[in-house]
């Protein structure tokens, strides 16, 4: 294929995706021309494009190399791709409006736009999301799920950005040790009068990963208005799941510097684990509550009725912040006077009710068994762990069978939970539920 019919051809992609004119094509040509040290093309009609944006990239990437315009170095590529994906990127404001447009139709039609939008303009890191490995090992609380795969390397924080959940990544170029920005674009989520900000995990470990963080780099929260948003997120989008993670750091300082909520279109395994005793809140007559056979200590709430979950959430929340239970050794407060309780919180949608799984997280240094398993690739408490998916590390691969990992992880599980699973774990939790 010669190399005029590939600038042809990506220049219609580039048009296609929204952000450009049949009237902008020479002025695109000449600039897909400059950007890989050409200076002549034949043209080309144009027709319709059969080849994948990610061929046509390769094709534009491999010219640039030959002519001594990009360096081999993997960030340098990757940053030099970055910008030839940009012209397949309308700017913001357009893919805001492009996806408020589609929202009208449906919100899954918005979603999908954007998630395709995210994968043709390589984004989304897919090639290496289908070499990612997930397997499962069945327990006694269901089915557990383990995924192998590299965990990249963290990227070197600067003042600017100021993390990589901050908006001001939203077409950034990239440095030395700091990913390349350029095709990012970020859907602005208007949640109770606030703005945050929707988009998609370059590096996904399950389909349709998303993120939403506030505008503001602000520490995690969590209150009475985490769950206001969490239910105002899966109202938006019925078709995922948002989870928060806890505001204390469980092992690592990491996910709690930039408040955020991770969502996404997968069902984990806690989702799918069952409810084994219900109770009652004497306030919320018309609530389910009740206890999930899990190996955390999960309590599940479902309501028709968002506000009443927004205040039952709340109230436990307080309620573990400040509970002790010395017949177990369990403390609200370090000897130094930090609390040491908190949880994660998950909410979806079941059909008509909405549902809020709350996991009761402990931070005291007995329940940080993360740190110390090896086998893990993450070496904090985070939320797709607490829903039953581990991240295994690439090493472990060939040596362990399935059912011995998948035991493995549900012992580290297990060691996390503040109640633990054995008889004295399980009278202790129903303390707890009882003084609810
Ligand atoms: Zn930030």
């Amino acid at each position: 294929v010669s190399i005029s019919k590939t600038i042809t051809d990506f220049a219609t992609l580039a048009i296609q995706a929204g952000g450009w004119m049949e009237l902008d094509r020479i002025y695109l040509q000449n600039r897909l021309l400059a950007m890989i040290g050409e200076e002549t093309m034949v043209p080309t009609a144009p027709s319709k494009v059969s080849t994948s944006s990610q061929e046509l990239l390769a094709e534009l990437v491999h010219r640039a190399q030959e002519n001594g315009v990009v360096e081999k170095h993997p960030e340098q590529l990757l940053i030099f791709e970055a910008q030839l994906m940009d012209f397949l990127t309308p700017p913001p404001s357009v893919v805001n409006a492009f996806f408020a447009k589609h929202y009208d139709k449906s919100p899954e039609e918005a979603t999908n736009y954007f998630y395709e939008l995210n994968q043709k303009n390589n984004y989304i890191h897919s090639q290496a999301a289908e070499k990612m490995q997930t397997y499962t090992a069945l327990t006694e609380y269901g089915e557990l799920e383990m995924m192998i795969r590299p965990i990249s390397n963290k990227a070197h924080q600067q003042a600017y950005p100021k993390c990589e959940l901050c908006m001001e990544n939203e077409g950034y170029a990239g440095r030395e040790n700091y990913p390349a920005r350029t095709n990012q674009r970020i859907i602005r989520m208007n949640l109770d009068g606030e703005s945050w900000g929707f988009h998609y995990a370059p590096a996904a470990y399950y389909n349709e990963q998303a993120i939403i963080s506030a505008e503001r780099h602000q520490p995690m929260t969590l209150n009475r208005e985490t769950f206001r948003r969490l239910m105002r997120i899966i109202e938006v989008l019925p078709h995922y799941f948002v989870g928060a993670e806890a505001d204390l750091p469980l092992s690592s300082e990491e996910n709690v510097t930039h408040e955020h909520y991770q969502a996404g279109r997968k069902e984990f395994p806690l989702a799918k684990a069952e409810m084994i005793d219900y109770f009652e809140l004497a306030d919320y007559p018309l609530m389910n509550a009740g206890i999930v056979k899990w190996p955390l200590p999960v309590i599940r709430l479902q309501s028709p009725n968002q506000e009443d979950l927004v205040s039952a959430g709340t109230e436990i929340l307080n309620k573990w912040r400040a509970y002790s239970d010395n017949e177990i050794q369990m403390q609200a407060m370090a000897p130094d006077g930090t609390l040491q309780h908190t949880l994660m919180s998950i909410a979806r949608r079941k059909e008509l009710l909405y549902e809020l799984d709350l996991v009761l997280c402990d931070s005291s240094p007995k329940h940080r068994s993360f740190e110390q398993a090896s086998f893990l690739a993450k070496k904090q408490l985070g939320l797709m762990e607490v829903m039953g998916t581990a991240v295994i590390s690439e090493a472990l691969e060939e040596i362990t069978n399935r059912s011995a990992v998948g035991q493995q992880f549900l012992q580290i599980l297990a060691q996390a939970a503040p109640f633990e699973p054995s008889a004295a774990g399980q009278a202790a939790f129903k303390r707890f539920i009882a003084s609810l």
